[in-house]
């Protein structure tokens, strides 16, 4: 049966299937658009965060419906437990020799993993951007992917000695950098109301006012199956509802936004399949120590305004951050002021509120075409897709910017006061960033490497974007979800003018554009 047609059905409603939504709905608003999401919504009306719910037990049922019905594992030794709000793609299981990607989740929810996340938004420096998109143009995609994560610096302003942890790490690591690359605050995706309430960014804040205004339906609890085309054109989408019922959507354009596991996968089952789908499949390398600040750090304001005593602790926690810098600090640093536990924490006295700190640092994976997801026709999932199989490992170079990272993040714990505990910085398991890239990667020309264009178009069809973290093709150690939504939008702008009858310019055309 062949339902209501739409200009374009956008599938998957995590940040950046709603930023394609968002821009399409204020651009053109002439268009029909159709965003498609496999999993339920957690809040009514749609889409917010779930920090942002009234209490614990909302928070709790909301994670528990995001994980698709499956219950948090506790943590067991040799096996990752979920974080909450997500679910693994396997069985958790790490192997000894480091393969596979154990950690490797994600969330089936309106909003995606965007209902959970932290909404740190640090600006990719010289390196980590795609080199072949122009700075200006990079940059006001940029502005307009932080206008509506809502991104700021200013959400922990004044919190407890994050101006001390910011000079003592500055005085390390600022000297040669160019103002906007030294230690600062961290851009989070936070509103912060009247009152100075955070609230946390989730769909909703993305999407605004679009779906109550008719400009985008929101179907939840509707799975894309397939994709489909006519002679390498795009003619609509199968869907299948919560009832088991089957439709089919005619559309001129479809936006495929489903996460870097589940986007590779549509196409797949849609018989899209350029070789380079699912492939170079990269995760940031991730370690972790803590540290606790030296208590001559803690000058005497601070002593003041806030005592070690229990009633006095701050419930929050700021974020610091050491931008990536490609000679002097290849990594992304997050400094995180852990919130001020009552519980002590190496078996001292209690902590001043914010001088435990934890230091996390990301690293750029060494990408290989070897490391990929594939999609197991005989053995499909829950949903009835193709089942999802991993295969990834670290290589020589990987191991070498592991020890590099281990070395900064004992030194930072060093700059800081010292390591909790004397504790060596840990290793943290494939997958754990939740950061995955690279799977339907854009590509400058069809050479076999890439699966779209520079402009998120699929090689060889017509009518057909990909967009989300796997479009990102170069190695990055930031956060990827701004950029990711900036991305995004510059591919919706260019779905917007081949829907108008812009001539559709050729793919080599589309590199000088
Ligand atoms: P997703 O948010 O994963 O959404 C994809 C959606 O597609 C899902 O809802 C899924 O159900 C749907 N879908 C899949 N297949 C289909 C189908 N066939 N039909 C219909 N729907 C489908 N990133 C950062 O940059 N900074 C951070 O600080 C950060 N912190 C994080 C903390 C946590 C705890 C988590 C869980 C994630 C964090 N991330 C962070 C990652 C960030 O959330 C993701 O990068 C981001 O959500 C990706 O957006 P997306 O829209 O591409 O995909």
């Amino acid at each position: 049966m062949a339902g209501r047609s739409y200009d374009i059905v956008i599938v998957g409603s995590g940040p950046v299937g709603s930023a394609v939504a968002r821009t399409v709905a204020d651009e053109a608003p002439d268009l029909d658009v159709l965003l498609v999401e496999a999993g339920p919504a957690l809040s009514d009306p749609p889409g917010r965060h779930v920090r942002t719910l009234p209490n614990v037990e909302d928070i709790a049922r909301a994670q528990m419906l995001a994980q698709a019905g499956r219950v948090s594992q506790p943590p067991q030794e040799g096996r990752i437990a979920a974080r909450p709000g997500t679910y693994l793609i396997g069985d958790g299981v790490v192997d000894s020799d480091d393969t596979g990607m154990p950690a490797a989740a994600m969330s089936t929810n309106v909003g995606g993993m965007g209902a959970h996340w932290t909404g740190s938004c640090p600006v990719p420096g010289e390196g980590e951007r795609i080199p072949w998109i122009p700075r200006y143009e990079f940059d006001t995609v940029w502005a307009d992917a932080c206008g509506l994560l809502r991104v700021t610096q200013s959400a922990f302003d004044g919190w407890p000695l994050g101006a001390e942890v910011r000079s003592a790490l500055s005085a390390v690591f600022d000297e040669g950098r160019a103002p906007d690359r030294r230690v600062q605050p961290m851009p989070l995706a936070i509103e912060i109301g009247r009152s100075c309430e955070r609230y946390w960014t989730g769909i909703d804040v993305i999407l605004g006012d679009v779906i109550e205004r008719g400009a985008v339906e929101l179907r939840a609890e509707t799975l894309v199956t397939r994709i489909t085309l006519e002679n390498d054109e795009v003619t609509g989408v199968m869907i299948r509802d919560r009832r088991g019922e089957e439709e089919y959507i005619p559309a001129r354009a479809v936006f495929v936004a489903a996460d870097s596991f589940r986007t590779p996968r549509l196409l797949h089952v849609s018989g899209v399949r350029p070789p380079a789908l699912g492939r170079y499949l990269n995760d940031h390398l991730q370690v972790m120590a803590l540290a606790r600040l030296d208590d001559r750090l803690i000058p005497a304001a601070a002593r003041t305004r806030h005592s070690r005593t229990a009633g006095t602790l701050e419930l929050f926690s700021g974020v610091n951050w050491i931008p990536y810098d490609r000679e002097r600090f290849p990594f992304h640093g997050q400094i995180m002021q852990m919130d001020a536990s009552p519980v002590p924490i190496d078996g001292l006295d209690e902590p001043w509120p914010g001088s435990i700190v934890g230091i996390g640092l990301f690293g750029c994976k060494d990408i290989a075409a070897e490391d990929r997801v594939a999609f197991d026709d005989a053995a499909p999932d829950e949903t009835g897709l193709p089942g999802l199989t991993i295969r990834y490992r670290l290589t020589d170079t990987d191991r070498a910017t592991i020890d590099a990272m281990k070395k900064a993040a004992a030194d930072i714990a060093v700059a800081l006061g010292g390591p909790v505990g004397g504790e060596e910085p840990t290793v943290l398991p494939n997958g754990n960033s939740l950061h995955y890239m690279g799977t339907v990667r854009m590509g400058l020309v069809n050479d076999g490497t890439s699966v779209s264009d520079r402009l998120g178009r699929v090689w060889d069809v017509n009518g057909l974007f990909v967009g989300g973290n796997g479009v990102i093709p170069t190695p990055t150690a930031c956060n990827p979800t701004a950029m990711s939504v900036a991305l995004a939008i510059r591919s919706a702008r260019r779905a917007i003018e081949d829907l108008r009858g812009a001539t559709p310019c050729t793919k080599e055309e589309s590199v000088a554009t």
